[in-house]
Parts: structure tokens; sequence; C-alpha cells
């Protein structure tokens, strides 16, 4: 019987698996499990074999590891040769191919779908499984009951429509999702899984571009996806020093950083790399202060899945007060150095 199969890219950056990879587990074991599907993990890199027992403990039924020196950083033309080649290796293509919205993901998913001669929908913040019935009289060929769609759901028009797009006639089915949407499953160290080693067999094309050297954006080291207290400050903070105060504040909790609205961005307070919403980064931290944050829907969908959501605002009416969990009516500059006070009196 062919093998039916769910695969996600899984990113690792220095040997380090990405959360990314993660996440797509969370999800693709669901669409696994809805298919009867082997769930199936590709590892890309040099010296990452003990990669594979993680993705494991996390959902996968099978790693394939791609060891090589030439792999050791991602460059599209390897990357695109290795799981081309893998894929095409196998009977049967994957069901559901899913790879991040990430930098690498934006960049590989294209290559591998053009190579791969399917579709592809970028940026989903929602996966499934189900039937769809389509009729098409001018192309007969192309009507029929499709059983098992991968459902690529998306925001689009601004986020007013969640749209639901579907590519049944050929697999693989391609999604890459945003990162911070997804849950991993807890790490199960019973779970066992197969690991395969990927054969490389690279072309001397693939190795026109050289990496000479790596120069980290520091601002990009904020890693808002990670943290588990995010303070954010908006365009209520009045000027880029507020975003001290917001420092200030995220000091006070282990594992934090400071998020921003795109108004704030915009207006050149803080790097791009801080925004959250539509635009910028999906986060889900334990707790969430906005401040000076009116909670406009562009930036509601990048942090309403927030475990608990403090608002303080001066406008009683604002909307976040509507989805926050607490809300602090007041002039942020009077009521956040009243917090810091109260949690450094609480630390000492
Ligand atoms: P404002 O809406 O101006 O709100 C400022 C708030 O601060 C007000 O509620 C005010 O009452 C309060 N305030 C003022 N002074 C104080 C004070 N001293 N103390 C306490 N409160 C005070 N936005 C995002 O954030 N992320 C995105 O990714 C994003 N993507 C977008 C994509 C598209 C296609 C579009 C059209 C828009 C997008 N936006 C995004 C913009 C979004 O629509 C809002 O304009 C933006 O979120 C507003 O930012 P803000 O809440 O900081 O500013």
């Amino acid at each position: 019987m062919v093998q039916k199969r769910v695969l996600i890219f899984a990113e690792q950056v220095n040997g380090e698996l990405q959360p990314i990879g993660l996440e797509l587990l969370g999800s693709g074991r669901l669409l696994a499990d809805k298919l009867g599907a082997t769930l199936s993990a590709l590892v890309l890199g040099s010296n990452i074999a003990h990669l594979a027992s993680t993705l494991i403990g996390h959902g996968a039924d099978e790693v394939f590891v791609a060891d090589h020196p030439e792999l050791a950083q991602y460059r599209t033309l390897p990357y695109r040769r290795v799981m081309t080649d893998l894929i095409k290796s196998w009977p049967e293509p994957p069901h559901t191919i899913l790879l991040g919205s990430t930098t690498t993901g934006r960049d590989l998913a294209p290559r591998l779908a053009a190579h791969l001669e399917t579709g592809l929908t970028a940026d989903c913040t929602d996966l499934d499984i189900g039937p769809f019935e389509y009729s098409n009289s001018k192309d007969p060929s192309k009507s029929g009951l499709f059983r098992d769609c991968l459902y690529a759901i998306r925001p689009s028009f601004g986020e007013s429509l969640k749209a639901r797009i579907l590519g049944p006639w050929k697999n693989p089915q391609m999604a890459t999702v945003r990162p911070g949407v997804m849950v991993p499953l807890p790490w199960d160290g019973s779970r066992r899984g197969e690991v395969f080693q990927v054969p490389v067999q690279l072309d001397p094309s693939d190795l026109s571009l050289q990496i000479v050297e790596t120069v980290r954006n520091l601002s990009q080291t904020t890693d808002l996806t990670r943290a588990e207290v995010i303070v954010s400050g908006g365009y209520g903070l009045g000027s880029p020093e507020g975003f001290e105060l917001m420092q200030q504040l995220a000091a006070c909790f282990p594992n934090s950083a400071v998020g921003s609205s795109r108004k704030a961005v915009d207006s050149g307070w803080i790097p791009y790399a801080h925004q959250v919403g539509q635009t910028g980064k999906t986060v889900r931290p334990q707790i969430y202060i906005a401040c000076g944050i009116s909670g406009a829907i562009q930036h509601r969908v990048g942090m309403d899945k927030s475990r608990t959501i403090i608002a303080i605002n001066k406008d009683s009416s604002a909307p976040i007060f509507k989805f926050a969990h607490y809300g602090i009516v007041g002039d942020l500059y009077q009521v956040v150095p009243e917090m810091i006070r109260q949690l450094q009196q609480n630390q000492s």
C-alpha cells in the first residue's frame, strides 16, 4: 500500500530547531490523523542528527535528516535540490507539505512548489482537511467530489474576510503557515519514530552562491514569538522615548520582550521587528500588556490568543477593552511607573 504523508519542513539555525518546526508538527499531526497519514518531518543542515528525537517527541512519525556541510546555512538552491530529490524519490508525493512563513520558508516554498508543479497558499493562520465538490462546465475533467482536500485558511482583504483556499487537483497541496499561530504538541519522550538519512547529491550550479559573512541585525534578535511576557507600546506613547518605559516594565519579568503597534513602527519610533499584528508578528505569550494601543483589528489578530491581556488606555471606549482580560483606564505615564515600582518592590 502506498504511504500517505503530511510533510513538514523543520527549520534549524546553527543546529537549533526554530519554534516554527514544532508549531507545524502540532498542526500537521491533526491533519495527518484526519487523513490517516504518516506525519513526516524533514530537517536539513550540518551535524544535526540530534534534532530527530526532538521532532519525534513533538509528534513526527518519521524524520528525514539531510546532513551535509554544504547545508550548514540556508541557501535556496541546495535546499530546494535536496527536498525535490527526496520527494520525487517517493512512489507517491506527500498529500500536504507545510513550511513556515519565515524568511526561509517564504523563499523556499515557491521554489519547491514550482519544481513540484503544484499550488501554494502563503501565510495561513489555520489548516484543516475536508471534502470539496467542484463543478466546472467549461472543463468537466476538473469537476468532481474531492474527499480529502487541504483547507488552507488565511485572512484576506485586510482581515475583513477569512479565505479558504483549496487546490485539490494535484498533490502535494502546499501551504506556508504564519509563525506563532499553531500550537506545538507537548514533548512526549515515550514517542517512537523512524529516522532516515537523506542522500545529498548537489550539482555545482547549486553552490554558485557562497555565504561570505552573516551579520545579525540586533533588532531582529527581539524574539517576540518566544517571549512569555510582552510589553507593547502604541501611538499613545506619544514619542519614541516612551519605549524606554516599555523596556523598563519588560525588564521586571524574566523572558520578556517589547512589542509595538504598526503606527508606532510607521512613526519611526521602533524597528519593524517589534511589530505585532497582521503585517507583523503573531504572538501568544502568557501575558500581553498593551500600553496606549487602541486595539485595531489588524493589531488584535496578532495577539488575541495571548493567555492574559492587560490593556492600559486613557480612553475607556477604546476597542482594546472589548477583548482585554484586565483593563486599566488611565494615563500610561502614571500607570506604568506605578506598576514598575510595585513589581520591583515585590522582587526585593
Ligand atoms: P492609535 O489607534 O492611534 O491608538 C492610540 C491609543 O493610545 C488610543 O486608543 C488612545 O486613547 C491611547 N492613548 C493616547 N495617549 C495615551 C496615554 N497617555 N495613556 C494611555 N493611552 C493613551 N497595526 C498593527 O498594530 N499591526 C499590524 O500588523 C497592522 N497591520 C495593518 C495592515 C493593514 C493592511 C492596515 C490597513 C493596517 C494595519 N495596522 C496594523 C494599523 C491598524 O489599523 C492601526 O492603525 C494601528 O494598530 C493603530 O495603532 P495604535 O493603537 O498604536 O494607535
